[in-house]
């Protein structure tokens, strides 16, 4: 057993709160401080209800402190997506197979279920209102504001996580350092949240049971159920142009532009001027950063080492995996933190690197080419490929979301995956030309050539 030590957490969001639990389980004091006050008791983002997407990975590392059934119960599966054209046409398509599905959470909820559960544990202790505002990571220093008494205090650190998110002030101070690697990008869209309530007397106004999207091509709506009874969406949209948060300026400019894109959403929102003239619009930045940690001192994870944009809805899928593949290195531990920082940032950069990728890319298929019958397609044939060859082949997305396979794994085998499937498309018209004997020997072909490409199949992984 690697010897006890005082672990310090900035930032108690999802990565950090549920890092706690880890730690402490293995037998380390951790002191969390997060900037904002304890949310269990204070109303934070005006009361609104904010939802994330849940799936596999999340789920493995919910299992490993035992309630990944607890958040299931509270969580709504959502089987595929659900589409709906500018006439209000519906058209399904589910995410995977049979029985799979993606899980909407409430953002607050799962955090404060994380807090509940760490705060009585007597080796975790809770310091809210406490920013970080500077790191001397050479001498172990921290400066933070205590936004109770207004005064700055200042910490001693033996061993620092930072988990405070995509502007990690932890993250900051490693850019200080000697042959720092930082970059951040942003999307020229943003994101506002939107509310559809839930029926007059209760239930749903939508298909409880889908992550409902409004795709139009340069930009999106989204939708996904609340236990309540209503709906979080979440308008994408360009920060600037003709069309843009820039162009739209009154309520009558919301309205005609609504009525004209998502015509059956504008009667299931009574409050969309408000909610839209008053809700903030929120970024879309990708960050990668290199290394992860600051000698045996300080170590990133979550977002504040791989923030992404949230269009395959890993972003805290990842930095939960973080804490299991972590979890995993201190299984066998000698008690060397800086080799085993080094070990983990090897190993999992690769992996948010590819996720960060493939966020950006999903972009484009949700806003696009959803919409696009060929595309609808082509995710049938897939499905039946995986069926005739569940060895040998699983749907990106289904890698990405139903699996543990590493991301860049998932993200180099979907890049095979497409060029082959651009091929078989060439001789498909109808689900049915799957069956003709030239796709099925083309197919073949394409599988050998791609097991010799790749070299190892997902098993092996
Ligand atoms: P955060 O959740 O950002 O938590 C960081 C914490 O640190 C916060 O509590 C913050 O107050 C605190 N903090 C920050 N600075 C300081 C400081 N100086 N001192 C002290 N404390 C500090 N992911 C999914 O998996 N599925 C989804 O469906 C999904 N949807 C998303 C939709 C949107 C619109 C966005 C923006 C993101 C989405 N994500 C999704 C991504 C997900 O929200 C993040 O990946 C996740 O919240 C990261 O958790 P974290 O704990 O690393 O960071």
């Amino acid at each position: 057993m690697a010897e006890r030590k005082n672990i310090t957490i900035m930032g108690a969001g999802l990565v950090g709160s549920l890092l706690s639990l880890y730690l402490a389980k293995r037998g380390h004091k951790v002191d969390i401080y997060e900037r904002r006050p304890d949310m269990r008791k204070t109303l934070l983002d005006g009361g609104r209800s904010i939802n994330l997407a849940l799936s596999d990975r999340g789920f493995r590392a919910l299992r490993g402190i035992g309630i990944e059934e607890a958040v299931r119960q509270v969580a709504i599966p959502m089987h595929g997506r659900m589409m709906h054209d500018e006439q209000g046409n519906l058209t399904f398509q589910p995410y995977g197979k049979e029985g799979q599905a993606i899980y909407s959470v409430s953002r607050a909820g799962l955090n404060a279920a994380l807090m509940d559960l760490s705060e009585p544990n007597p080796n975790i202790t809770y310091r809210f209102n406490r920013q970080l505002l500077d790191l001397d990571l050479h001498r172990n220093k921290a400066t933070l504001r205590n936004h109770e008494s207004g005064k700055q205090e200042e910490l001693a650190t033996e061993l620092l996580f930072g988990a405070d998110g995509a502007f990690s002030m932890v993250r900051n101070a490693m850019q200080k350092t000697e042959r720092y690697n930082y970059s951040q990008s942003y999307l020229e869209y943003g994101y506002k949240e939107l509310t559809i309530p839930p029926a007059e007397g209760g239930g749903w106004l939508l298909e409880k049971h889908a992550l409902h999207i409004w795709p139009r091509g340069n930009y999106m709506m989204i939708a996904l159920p609340n236990l309540d009874g209503s709906f979080t969406c979440t308008l994408f949209f360009p920060y600037e142009g003709p069309l843009s948060f820039e162009s739209i300026k009154t309520d009558d400019d919301l309205l005609n532009f609504f009525l004209q894109t998502f015509p059956d959403a504008v009667p299931l929102m009574p409050n969309l001027a408000e909610d839209y003239f008053s809700n903030p619009i929120g970024s879309l930045v990708t960050v990668k950063c290199f290394p992860w940690s600051f000698e045996d001192k300080a170590l990133l994870i979550g977002d504040a080492s791989h923030a992404v944009v949230p269009f395959y809805g890993q972003g805290m899928n990842a930095g939960f995996e973080d804490i299991t593949v972590l979890d995993q290195m201190l299984e066998n531990f000698d008690g060397d933190w800086e080799q085993l920082f080094k070990k983990f940032e090897r190993k999992r950069k690769p992996d948010a690197d590819a996720i960060a990728d493939l966020a950006v890319m999903n972009f484009i298929e949700m806003r696009d080419k959803v919409a696009d019958p060929r595309f609808l397609l082509r995710k049938k044939i897939e499905a039946k490929i995986n069926q005739q060859y569940p060895d040998k082949w699983i749907p990106l997305y289904s890698m990405v979301t139903f699996t543990d396979l590493p991301y860049s794994y998932a993200l180099e085998t979907g890049r095979l995956q497409d060029a082959i499937m651009k091929k078989v498309m060439k001789h498909i018209r109808t689900v049915e030309d799957y069956d003709k004997p030239e796709v099925q020997k083309l197919l073949e072909k394409q599988l050998v050539e791609k097991e010799k490409l790749r070299g190892y199949s997902p098993q092996e992984v």
